[in-house]
Order: C-alpha cells, then sequence, then structure tokens
C-alpha cells in the first residue's frame, strides 16, 4: 500500500460512517425499545448488528457478542497478504471499541447448541446465556473433500493462520513452480474473490518467481463475477501465466505428504508445487447443530424482511451473514446491511411494531487485479413483496469498466469505511 492509501485507510478506520444504511436502519435510530439480545459470531455480520443494536436504542437493548476468537482477521484484503501488499495485523479487529464506546458485553467463547424451550445459548465451556432474541452470524463451514487436510493444501477462506500457511508455501514455491487453485460450485464465499486471488499470485509469481503459471480448475460453467474484467486480466495481462479452465469437479485431492499436492478431477490429474483447494461451502456449523438448514440444503432459510428463521418460525432466532440463505450475494459488504435490516427488525418487534416491508440492502466488492490495480462490483437488492425474496435491482448493477490505479486507491478507502462502521 502506497503512502497515500494508507494515510486514507488508517484515517476512515478511526471514522464510524453509515455503510450501507437502508432508509430502514436509519429510522431505527430513533427507538427506545429494551430487550435482551446474544449474538454468535463477531464477524461483518455480527459484529455489525452487536454495535447497532446498541447505538440504535441508545443503550436499552443487552447484547452479548460471543466469538470463538479474542479478535476477527477479515478476509476482506487478505489476499493482499498473500504479496505482502499488506500484514494480517493491518486486518485483525478487536471487540475493545464495541465494548467501550456501545456497551456490547463481549464473551470469548464456542456456541455449542441452545434450548429453544429455556431461550439459552450454550457455549462449550458449559456457560448458558438467556436471551430474547439470539442471532446466528457464524459466517460459512467446509464440505468435506476426500483426502484433503488442509494443514498441507490451505483454503485461505477464512484468514489468518490459513492466510499466513498459503503465502508461506507461496514464498517457498521455486521459479518456474505451478500453482493450483480448485472454485467450488456457487454459491460460496465472495464470488470475485477467487479470481481474483489467482490474479494477485499470478502478479506475485511473475516478479518473484518467473516462469511459474497459474492453474485454475473452476467447478462453474464459467467465471461468476465481473467476466468482462477477470477474462481480459487472464487473456491479456497474464497471458501465458494463467491458464483457466471450467466446469471442472473434483474427485479427489491427494495429499500424500506436505511436498506432494495433486488434484484429481474430472478433467485429469493436475499435481502443484503449491495446491489452494477452496471447498464447497456450507453454513456455520451451530446453524446445522441447531436444524435451521432444510434437509439438503446448505444455508439457513430465514424470512428476509427480519433475517427470523422460517425453519422453527417463532423460535426468535435470526440468521444473518454468510450463513442465511437468501437469493443475495456472500459478502462482507452485504453482511454488514443484512445487519442493519435485522438490528432495526428487533428493534421493532421489541416495541411490538411490524418489520419494514421494503428492506434494501447493496454490495460491493474492490479486487486488486495487480499490485498496483483494481476493480470493483456493485449492486442493490430489494424486497419484492410478489415472490418474498431479496433481488438485485437491474439497474443498479455496476462494474469498473477497466482495471486502474485509482481504483486501488478506492479500495482502501471502501475497506476503511466498512471496517470502521463494523469494528469501530
Ligand atoms: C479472499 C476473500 C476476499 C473477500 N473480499 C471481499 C470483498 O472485497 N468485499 C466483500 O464485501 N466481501 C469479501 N469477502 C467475503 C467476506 O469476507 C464474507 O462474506 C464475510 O466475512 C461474511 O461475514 P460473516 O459475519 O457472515 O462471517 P465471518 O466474517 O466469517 O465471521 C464469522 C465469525 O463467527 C465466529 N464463529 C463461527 N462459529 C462460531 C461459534 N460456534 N461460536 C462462536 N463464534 C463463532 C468466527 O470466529 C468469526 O469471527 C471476501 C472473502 C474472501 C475469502
Amino acid at each position: 500500500m502506497n503512502t497515500l492509501s494508507r494515510r486514507h485507510f488508517l484515517k476512515l478506520m478511526g471514522a464510524t460512517a453509515a455503510v450501507a444504511a437502508s432508509p430502514a436502519a436509519l429510522r431505527a435510530q430513533t427507538t427506545s425499545a429494551t430487550g435482551r439480545v446474544v449474538v454468535v459470531g463477531g464477524g461483518f455480520a455480527g459484529a455489525t448488528i452487536a454495535k447497532y443494536l446498541r447505538h440504535w436504542s441508545g443503550g436499552n437493548v443487552a447484547v452479548t457478542l460471543v466469538d470463538a476468537n479474542l479478535a476477527h482477521v477479515s478476509c476482506i484484503l487478505s489476499n493482499l497478504a498473500l504479496n505482502s501488499s499488506m500484514s494480517l495485523s493491518q486486518i485483525t479487529f478487536n471487540y475493545e471499541a464495541l465494548k467501550q464506546k456501545y456497551g456490547v458485553n463481549f464473551v470469548q467463547g464456542r456456541a455449542a447448541g441452545i434450548d429453544n424451550d429455556k431461550q439459552q445459548l450454550k457455549l462449550d465451556s458449559g456457560i448458558l446465556l438467556d436471551y430474547e432474541r439470539l442471532i446466528l452470524a457464524p459466517g460459512i463451514d467446509f464440505a468435506a473433500i476426500p483426502g484433503l487436510d488442509s494443514s498441507l493444501v490451505p483454503h485461505a477462506w477464512q484468514a489468518g493462520p490459513q492466510t499466513t500457511l498459503l503465502k508461506q508455501q507461496l514464498a517457498a514455491m521455486p521459479s518456474r513452480g505451478t500453482f493450483v487453485l480448485t472454485i467450488p460450485k456457487a454459491p460460496y464465499r465472495c464470488p470475485p474473490g477467487p479470481y481474483e486471488r489467482a490474479c494477485v499470485v499470478a502478479d506475485y509469481l511473475k516478479r518473484k518467481k518467473p516462469g511459474s503459471n497459474v492453474i485454475v480448475l473452476d467447478a462453474n460453467p464459467k467465471i461468476m463475477a465481473e467476466e468482462h474484467t477477470f477474462t481480459t486480466a487472464f487473456n491479456q495481462t497474464y497471458a501465458g501465466v494463467i491458464e483457466y479452465h471450467s466446469n471442472v469437479l473434483l474427485n479427489e485431492v491427494e495429499v500424500v505428504s506436505s511436498t506432494k499436492r495433486i488434484a484429481r478431477t474430472s478433467q485429469g490429474n493436475f499435481p502443484a508445487h503449491v495446491l489452494n483447494v477452496i471447498p464447497p461451502q456450507k453454513a456455520g456449523k451451530i446453524v446445522f447443530d441447531v436444524g435451521l438448514v432444510p434437509s439438503g440444503q446448505n444455508w439457513a432459510s430465514v424470512n428476509p424482511l427480519t433475517y427470523e428463521s422460517t425453519l422453527i418460525p417463532g423460535s426468535k432466532i435470526h440468521i444473518i451473514g454468510d450463513s442465511q440463505g437468501t437469493s443475495q450475494p456472500k459478502s462482507g459488504h452485504i453482511a454488514n446491511a443484512e445487519a442493519k435490516v435485522c438490528a432495526d427488525a428487533i428493534l421493532r418487534a421489541f416495541a411490538g411494531e411490524e418489520p419494514d416491508p421494503a428492506p434494501v440492502t447493496n454490495s460491493a466488492c474492490y479486487s486488486p487485479i495487480t499490485a498496483k490495480t483494481a476493480s470493483w462490483l456493485t449492486a442493490v437488492f430489494a424486497y419484492n413483496p410478489n415472490t418474498g425474496a431479496m433481488e438485485a435491482v437491474p439497474e443498479s448493477f455496476g462494474e469498473a469498466p477497466a482495471a486502474t490505479e485509482e481504483n486501488y486507491e478506492k479500495m482502501f478507502d471502501w475497506a476503511g469505511n466498512l471496517f470502521g462502521d463494523t469494528f469501530a
């Protein structure tokens, strides 16, 4: 990150500018409802709702936030840790501001189950937390792939030690080496993310490991986001470096030792010096454990007006962020927006009111394409009362016409704004 963008990033990190505040969310600021809420997961969805429930209720709603860790490492911008453009410490956020500025009660622990009748959340330590409303925002879990050991073949799709492991493997890769990246069938977390990773790694290898190549094995029939941008990047910017294959199904990944990595697929075997398998994804484990995912499906079914479970109606359990199963993309930006819609609905419920009948959310993603350029993608989603679903507003779709240095600078403004609105 250059000096200018770093300064902007740090300045914005101190700000609490509203990101994606829907009209519904703005109305909620006047409420004086009281209640007791427990939130599981302190990522983009959970930290945002904990903060805004306190903020918009004037401190009248008691909020306990539970996370397995003392700090959250953001996936957003984490691909830039792979080429050392950023350090993980720059994208690690603790919960001090939520505690000190907003009075959120933070508990480190892992949610292990609920007692629906008593309205109690159980932590694996044995602690029981009473709630009137429970929010589950645990992000994603991964489907098992036979033979895959993520301590040898990292996914780096949850940022932290996995990101560090992938970075170390890339640093140890020989020149003229092969990096193989597998992409699962959609929906998965961050539609442009895997293609962004292919570009960032290709850029790094071009500079540091001459003669190396990147093989992208995509289970989908085509590039799932910013198709024009990534096609141009693969065919022009990284011509001769990135090789893209669509409709590749992973049969098995063989990891015999830390040095032998082979992706076995419907289109043959792909040996790699560094193998990065992003497994198929599903709702966080706790959401399955408490029975909030319909049989044979991967995501919690919710009412998009409130994010309350439709599988156990009246349960007072809401699921937001990547674990929920509306048609909105799985992104940190939209998780932040969903959290505000859900906070508004809960505050209205505490006040005996109906939820906002017309919620609107939005998403934006910046993708680094080289160490100096980036692209972006944005869309707005609105509730359609005829279908009961959140649907993309067609004219709201926007995509950068080209990857530019200006976009790269703006990426840090956007991210700093979102980080500040969520954690500061
Ligand atoms: C490489 C990459 C790049 C990305 N880039 C972008 C981008 O540019 N823009 C964008 O908008 N999105 C981006 N995303 C997607 C974004 O990171 C996710 O959509 C977002 O993190 C989802 O938020 P969440 O709150 O649902 O889950 P998370 O942010 O993953 O948070 C879940 C939290 O729950 C906690 N937890 C889980 N289970 C339990 C439990 N049982 N008990 C207690 N705590 C628990 C975890 O510790 C974690 O802190 C990117 C993702 C990746 C992988």
